[in-house]
């Protein structure tokens, strides 16, 4: 049974942190002109109302997307663009942010004519409302488990491919099972871009996940971390981001855009750090 709804979460740190290295990657990704197949296998609902009863109940957009939105024109990295042009056209004029694009809305801004999207979401009622999204939208809704479904795709018809893993890890066994698929997946398409997101728990849950991928196949595993300056004493204190085989140079990109916005009066109050999980 599925109980987490990503609507309580929208537009928090994890969230921002998320979709500025995904909107980083496809970008630089997009440098090049061939095609490339993006799948998104845990996609929750591609729009998000942040003045929704869901989001004002947790207001974690407050000190998450809505920080950064106030700080906009101050922002030194041009790779902010992508994210402030979607967030414009959804805002229009907006002082503060209504709503906020999930990551099947990113990929959907970025896509080009020779690019595919297929995403999956388990929930039924996010899977409606993404389904109906993406109907005009050249987009693949597909309701189903997204590790099995991603991996039957591989390895796709376009040249290049960059998967979002982003489970909500409710499954204790969602660890494991995400670095046994990245094993298989990498194994069937070993240029792959693969972003995986975990949450930093006091429970240490997430260690799993790191080991069982230090001790696999896969390597040039970049580590993204934003720690929370003032941690609550359980549960999640930070987000971290995995990306196998990121684009060259996208290590200080990525830093510059979390330096941005770590600290500071509208900063998101985290401290960041870049590494390699596993090295080429
Ligand atoms: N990727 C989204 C974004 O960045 O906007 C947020 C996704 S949310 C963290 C995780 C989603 O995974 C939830 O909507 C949940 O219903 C869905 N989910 C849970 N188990 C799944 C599975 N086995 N396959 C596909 N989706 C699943």
């Amino acid at each position: 049974m599925l109980s987490y709804l990503h609507a309580f979460h929208a537009g928090n740190f994890a969230d921002v942190q998320k979709h500025a290295a995904l909107t980083l990657a496809v970008a630089m990704m997009q440098a090049k002109p061939s095609g490339i197949a993006f799948v998104d296998t845990h996609a929750g609902s591609a729009l998000y109302d942040l003045d929704s009863e869901r989001a004002r109940k947790t207001a974690e957009a407050d000190a998450g997307i809505q920080k950064l939105w106030s700080a906009r024109e101050r922002l030194r990295s041009p790779d902010w663009q992508p994210m402030l042009g979607l967030l414009a056209d959804q805002n229009p004029g907006a002082d503060r942010l209504k709503q906020y694009p999930g990551s099947p809305a990113w990929f959907r801004h970025l896509l080009r004519a020779e690019d595919a999207l297929t995403t999956f979401e388990l929930h039924p009622s996010e899977n409606r409302q993404l389904a109906e999204w993406a109907a005009d939208r050249r987009v693949k809704a597909v309701q189903a488990d997204g590790l099995a479904g991603m991996l039957k795709l591989l390895p796709p018809r376009q040249r290049r491919l960059l998967v979002l893993i982003d489970p909500s890890y409710e499954i204790k066994g969602d660890y494991a099972a995400v670095a046994a698929t990245l094993e298989k997946a990498w194994m069937k398409c070993r240029h792959g871009v693969f972003v995986i997101w975990y949450p930093i728990l006091t429970s240490g849950l997430q260690q799993t996940l790191l080991d069982q991928i230090r001790q696999g196949s896969v390597r040039k595993v970049l580590r993204s971390e934003v720690v929370l300056a003032q941690p609550p004493e359980r549960g999640m204190t930070g987000s971290g981001m995995l990306v196998v085989n990121p684009p060259w140079g996208f290590d200080q990109r990525l830093s510059a855009m979390l330096a941005d916005v770590a600290q500071g009066p509208d900063g998101l109050g985290v401290d960041h750090r870049v590494d390699w999980l596993v090295p080429e």
